[in-house]
């Protein structure tokens, strides 16, 4: 495989980057010559990504740090971790830790919402403003902030009315910070993946996965490796006009 250097030089966080999307694009990333920053709560899966970034690691630029993004002082410590490391921010950020707590609205408990909020809107809310001011004090003119929305925050979800609102919030977020930060040279973009094969959906009963996947125009549920190759655009100079849009990687299901 010859290699590509679409994000040579680039350093990058990626949040949930211990598991299915996140890490799959800390994968996509290294590959195209980023030096990569897993962050996720659970560090056994940081680590166990780390070590698949080996071969792309020889002279030790990926690292993988533990962080909860739903608290201010997490976020903060890791953003003062990475400063430390690699003496800059990030310019590249991709929010990809996420929940679910699926329940029927009339059913849904108070606690199962606030999680879901804390984690999939608040955290992303955490990250975009920590790298946006980190990006500004530094002085560093270009970044690319890339919030892991979902196709569910547009058309809703049966059982998921946290989720989806959570998901609604995280592209209206987006859309704002592009607005106030394009003139750092910043741009804010979310992808909205459709039905993806991590352990997010291991919870899903099969029935209704293959009722979903019948559905797919393109015919099949996504691949982890669909929406980093999304990320990778977004991420890199071949999107260097475009803030504030909600890229739909779906195979088709929902659009229009
Ligand atoms: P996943 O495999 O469950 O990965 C999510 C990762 O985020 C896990 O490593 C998880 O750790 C971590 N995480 C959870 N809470 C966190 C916190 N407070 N701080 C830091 N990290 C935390 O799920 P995925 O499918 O890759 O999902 C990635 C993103 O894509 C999520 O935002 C999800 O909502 C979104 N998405 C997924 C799909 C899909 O079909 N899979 C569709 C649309 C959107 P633990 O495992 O320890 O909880």
């Amino acid at each position: 495989m010859s290699a590509s250097v679409k994000l040579c030089s680039r350093l990058a966080v990626i949040t949930g980057g211990g598991s299915g999307i996140g890490r799959a694009v800390c994968q996509r990333f290294a590959q195209e010559g980023a030096s990569v920053v897993i962050a996720d709560v659970n560090e056994d899966s940081a680590n166990d990504t780390l070590k698949l970034l080996s071969h792309n690691n020889e002279d030790h630029k990926h690292s993988a740090f533990i962080v909860d993004v739903t608290s201010k002082q997490s976020v903060e410590q890791l953003f003062s971790q990475i400063q430390l490391r690699y003496f800059r921010p990030p310019c590249i950020s991709v929010s990809a830790a996420g929940i679910t707590q699926d329940e029927f609205l009339i059913k849904l408990e108070e606690d199962a919402f606030d999680k879901v909020l804390q984690v999939n809107l608040k955290g992303t809310f955490l990250v975009t403003q920590t790298l946006a001011k980190a990006l500004i004090s530094s002085g560093l003119s270009k970044g690319s902030i890339i919030n892991i929305g979902s196709i569910v925050g547009k058309v809703g979800n049966l059982g998921q009315t946290n989720y989806a609102a959570s998901k609604a919030g995280v592209e209206g977020l987006t859309k704002t910070a592009a607005k106030e930060l394009g003139r750092y040279g910043i741009r804010c973009n979310c992808v909205l993946p459709g039905f993806i094969l991590t352990p997010m959906l291991e919870k899903v009963p099969q029935k209704v996965l293959e009722k979903f996947a019948g559905m797919v125009p393109l015919g099949r549920l996504g691949q982890a490796s669909d929406v980093a190759d999304a990320c990778v655009f977004l991420a890199s100079n071949e999107s260097q006009y475009i803030t504030g849009v909600s890229l739909e990687v779906t195979g088709g299901l929902f659009t229009g």
